[in-house]
């Protein structure tokens, strides 16, 4: 299975990414986790990174691209991936696409979280997110058993500097402007299957593996 997730900041394409990556077998790529995990130990990258994900803008598509492209050719992806956080624009989407024409494993679906902006921003404000595992939780819809205090692996639970509401803000434009128009781009292919990201997490994965089910035919 080769899969994108796509949907604005705080639709929790994360938390699916999760679910859908364990059920189908395949590794979670998460170009935001491997910006942060760089970012926390300031490598080269990450410094890079940091200037653009504070503020909620997209970091350059050439640096962007080289990384998922090298991720891509580890050996855990040959059977299958899925891809979250990218692509995030048109031209991100068409290097994808050369890239797995030329590799002959072209994707299977795009599946699009939907949901609309007041339920972002109730989302996204209390998000907390493990500084150890990247695991996230919510101050409201799914508090740690301990405050503060991952539940998988007793890491520390933090704000993260782009969940503020100023950035949350900018994110949501950045994803009307430059991310919103990938899902024509997949549609006009074919490939787009879209799902309301409402309701509890195990409803929601539910409805996105029936919905795998009845689009992809593998
Ligand atoms: P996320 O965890 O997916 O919300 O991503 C956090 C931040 O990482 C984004 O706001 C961007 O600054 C950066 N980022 C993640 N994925 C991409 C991408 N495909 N292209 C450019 N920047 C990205």
């Amino acid at each position: 299975m080769r899969l994108i997730l796509v949907g604005p900041p705080g639709a929790g394409k994360g938390t699916q990414a999760v679910h859908l990556a364990a059920h189908y077998g395949i590794p979670h790529i998460s170009t935001g986790d491997i910006f942060r995990h760089n970012m926390k130990n300031e490598t080269e990258l990450g410094l890079l990174a940091k200037s653009y994900v504070d503020r909620g803008e997209l970091v350059p598509d050439s640096v962007t691209n080289e990384m998922v492209k090298d991720r891509l050719s580890h050996a855990d992806a040959q059977a299958g991936f899925l891809l979250d956080g990218f692509p995030r624009n048109v031209l991100q989407a068409d290097v994808l696409r050369t890239v797995l024409a030329e590799a002959k494993t072209p994707l299977d679906a795009v599946l699009e979280l939907s949901i609309d902006d007041a339920e972002i921003i109730a989302r996204l404000s209390g998000r907390r997110t493990c500084r150890n595992c990247s695991a996230s939780f919510h101050t409201i819809y799914e508090k740690p058993a301990v405050d503060g205090i991952c539940d998988k692996c007793q890491g520390e639970l933090y704000q993260r500097e782009d969940d503020s509401e100023a950035v949350i803000t900018r994110r949501l434009e950045v994803y009307a402007e430059q991310t919103k128009p990938i899902i024509a781009f997949y549609s006009a292919q074919g490939l787009l299957i879209t799902i309301p990201a409402v309701g509890d997490v195990t409803e929601i994965s539910s409805r996105a593996i029936a919905a795998l089910s009845a689009a992809v035919v593998r």
